[in-house]
This record gives C-alpha cells, sequence and structure tokens, in this order.
C-alpha cells in the first residue's frame, strides 16, 4: 500500500487544492489526515468538501473540536481563537456532523494516526523528551504519524536511543520505532512557506517528503476580504 500523509490543512484552500493535485500524479492507495482542517484559512467549507469528496480518511484536530462545537476555544491565543469562533460560524451544518463524527486517533492496518500525540491529542511534540512517553505508548507498532506542530520532523527509536530527524525522507527499518510528522499543508511553521506532506510506501519500507510551491497570493487575500486577522495572511509566506 501507498500512502500520502497529510495534515494541519487549516482551511487553505489553494494549499489543500496543490497537495491533492501533486498526490494524484505519484499515485496512492489511501489518503490519511492528521486533523486540522479548518481553522485560520478562509475556505472552511470548500476544504471540508473536498477532503469528504475525495474520501481521505481524516481524525478530528483541536481546531476541527472547536469548529463543530465538541470543545471551547478556552487555551487558544486571541487571534486563533477569533479565527475559529469566525469558523465556527461559517461551517455549514453538515461539515459540522462531519468533523464531529471524527474519532481523534485511528490504527489503520499497522499505522497509528493522532493529532498532536498518543497521550494527549492537543500535547506538542517538539522534541525528542517529548516522544518518550508517545514511543511507550505505541507497544508493538513501530510507525505513529502526528501533526499539531506544523514542523516537518520525524524521530527514531532504536536500541534505547531517541534522535530527532529534518531530512528529506527516511527508510523504515524493522528493528526501530518511528514518530512522524509530514509538517503542514496550509500553514507550515518551520519557517519554509512550501506546502509539506509525506508519502509512505510500505512494500519498499520508504518515507518521502514533498515540499511545493502553492498559490500563496490568492489564499492571503482571501483571509483579508474574509476581514480574518491579517497576520494569518503574513505568517503564510514567512512559514510561521
Ligand atoms: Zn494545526
Amino acid at each position: 500500500m501507498r500512502y500520502a500523509i497529510i495534515s494541519d490543512i487549516h482551511a487553505n484552500l489553494e494549499a489543500l487544492e496543490r497537495s491533492l493535485g501533486a498526490i494524484d500524479e505519484v499515485g496512492v492507495d489511501e489518503i490519511l489526515c492528521l486533523g486540522d482542517i479548518v481553522g485560520y484559512g478562509a475556505n472552511p467549507n470548500e476544504c471540508v468538501d473536498l477532503v469528504r469528496k475525495r474520501g481521505v480518511t481524516s481524525i478530528i484536530g483541536n481546531h476541527d473540536c472547536v469548529a463543530c462545537g465538541k470543545s471551547e476555544p478556552n487555551d487558544f491565543n486571541p487571534m486563533a481563537r477569533s479565527a475559529i469562533l469566525w469558523t465556527r460560524s461559517t461551517l455549514s451544518r453538515d461539515n459540522k456532523d462531519y468533523l464531529l463524527d471524527l474519532p481523534d486517533k485511528r490504527e489503520i492496518e499497522d499505522l497509528l494516526i493522532v493529532h498532536g500525540a498518543i497521550s494527549d491529542p492537543d500535547k506538542y511534540i517538539f522534541s525528542e523528551g517529548d516522544t518518550l512517553r508517545e514511543f511507550e505508548l505505541m507497544q508493538n507498532r513501530n510507525i505513529c504519524f502526528f501533526g499539531h506542530t506544523h514542523v516537518r520532523v520525524f524521530y527514531v527509536l532504536t536500541n534505547d536511543e531517541i534522535r530527532g530527524f529534518y531530512d528529506d525522507g527516511l527508510r523504515i527499518n524493522k528493528d526501530g520505532k518511528y514518530l512522524i510528522n509530514p509538517g503542514s499543508v496550509g500553514q507550515p511553521r518551520d519557517r519554509d512557506h512550501r506546502v509539506s506532506f509525506l508519502i509512505y510506501d510500505d512494500e519498499r519500507e520508504t518515507v518521502e517528503y514533498t515540499r511545493l510551491e502553492y498559490d500563496i497570493a490568492s489564499a492571503q487575500k482571501k483571509i483579508i476580504e474574509a476581514g480574518l486577522d491579517r497576520r494569518l495572511a503574513y505568517r503564510l509566506s514567512l512559514g510561521i
């Protein structure tokens, strides 16, 4: 099986369309999304519609939770809060119901997919230290994909040693355990503005990252026209 793993679309339709177009060129068996389909960007309905239409297998992210009314934005900063409340008022009832029904983690074959972490969907994995508990919780599984930080990275546990890597890809070794973040489609925060996702091939046992330019100017224009905080538009060009 060949999988495309995408995450943190954040209502950025231009970035999502660009990613799906490139994924179609490669050809995959299944597309998995690690949550945060909406929030920050100007096209929440269009992005949820497209994810549904394309049969993407998704889980719920913290922004999706607030957008559909499953939780409140108590721990959101003011910019994120105002954007998510706008998103909540903009999303159709049908799209809210779709988000409400998404699980917060899934097992697909021998893969685990989570939004933030296995121990807590809202936890950020930023360093090797943050992965200790998560590797324990993986038990006998050897690959877990996570998102939430919007930073492309993977952590490898071999021989009781954990190391983080920012390489363009990796080869899966059956003796290792892997926590892998595909980066963000719609709001990358690793100082690279290009969309980020990955292709995982379980027969070749490879993970290959992709970064692509997309029509940022259109996404930014829509954010400003929607009356959302302008900083949400500017940050897209900076990759922060
Ligand atoms: Zn996110």
